[in-house]
């Protein structure tokens, strides 16, 4: 590992995978603490910056960090598609033998790069961070985040470790097994653990963001959710077998004990406001399941869609699998062609 340094693009140890989304007055400073802590002897590294097309000046500093340090290389996609499908494109591209995804908000101290080439050369296949500490964080943050996984803990078939974000080393045959995952819906998290192999953890405290603002908001939060439980369980499907078998059941001793008092004590009309409820509660737990099933509906019409996963723009520095900072016909489609 790492004796002939550089000799070939496929002798590169570690890529460093770090998806950009307007993140202008951080990346001086993530890169330079980035290389710092890539000074680790025998060690080769590429440092792949997606940009997930930002709208500020992002682009244009990477391009000169670039011209600066070929080792800085930028996949540039053609509009924002979203973080998850920003680190697939990198992993894509990636050529390491092992490959480390960073935020590049700094929240993912650099520094730890070292501890988890460590773990990985001492034969893990997969080294993790888990979170200690969520500073900088807001309290309904932390609170939902807490309660986000020990849902999808209890309700994913396999086990998602808790407070583990995306910043892990993965060797090279997890990556290649990611990158045959197909789905659309890239709940990374949940993919991570599904692959397996022979993963280990590493404690480590969260910072708060460097500098601008953190792209998600509740609703975006939410829905993130409901992607990762729609992916990973099908658990909120088959309830509805059981709250319907439970609800019938609890009809039909309702209609014997109804036909019981009929006959011994005759007809009595009232009754408005019971069948009122029972129509409502019906017709309420009827559209949630609905609403459940449409979920699930929705994500396999994204599915089956097959569109590409993101579409590149302009590469620099991935030479031998494009032009330099040209749009070549090749890189018009990620995933697939390359
Ligand atoms: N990001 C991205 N595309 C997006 C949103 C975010 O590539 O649509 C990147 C962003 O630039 C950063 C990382 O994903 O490097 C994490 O984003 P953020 O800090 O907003 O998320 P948080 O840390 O709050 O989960
Ligand atoms: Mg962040």
């Amino acid at each position: 590992m790492g004796m002939d340094i550089d000799f070939e693009r496929s002798q590169i140890t570690l890529s460093i995978i770090i998806p950009i989304y307007n993140e202008e007055d951080n990346l001086n400073c993530l890169l330079k603490r980035v290389i710092k802590s890539l000074e680790i002897p025998n060690l080769s590294y590429e440092i792949i910056c997606v940009n997930d097309g930002s709208c500020d000046k992002s682009l244009e500093k990477l391009i000169s960090y670039h011209r600066q340090n070929p080792a800085i290389k930028i996949i540039n996609l053609s509009r924002n598609f979203g973080k998850d499908i920003a680190l697939s494109a990198g992993l894509d591209f990636a050529c390491g033998a092992a490959v480390i995804p960073l935020d590049a908000d700094l929240q993912d101290p650099p520094e730890l790069i070292a501890a988890l080439v460590e773990k990985w050369r001492e034969g893990y296949d997969v080294v993790y961070g888990t979170r200690r500490d969520r500073r900088g964080e807001t309290w309904l943050k932390r609170f939902s985040a807490t309660h986000f996984y020990r849902l999808i803990g209890r309700v994913s078939k396999v086990p998602i470790p808790e407070d583990t974000g995306d910043f892990r080393l993965m060797d090279r045959r997890v990556v290649e097994a990611i990158k045959q995952l197909p789905e659309r819906n890239r709940f990374m998290k949940g993919l991570f653990a599904w692959v397996g192999y022979r993963q280990i953890a590493i404690d480590y405290d969260r910072d708060p963001r460097y500098a601008g603002q953190s792209k998600w908001n509740y609703w975006k939060l939410w829905n993130f959710a409901l992607d990762g439980i729609a992916a990973f369980s099908s658990l909120p499907l088959k309830v509805w077998s059981y709250v319907g078998l439970v609800i019938s059941s609890m009809a039909l001793v309702y209609a014997v004990f109804l036909v019981i008092r009929t006959l011994i004590f005759g007809i009595d009309v009232p009754g408005y406001a019971s069948l009122m409820v029972a129509v409502l509660f019906l017709g309420g737990i009827q559209l949630i399941s609905l609403g459940v099933i449409g979920e699930y509906l929705g994500r396999v019409y994204e599915e089956v869609k097959g569109r590409p996963l993101y579409l590149v723009r302009d590469l620099y520095g991935f030479e031998d699998q494009g032009n330099d900072g040209q749009v070549s016909p090749l890189s018009q489609s990620g995933g697939e062609a390359l």
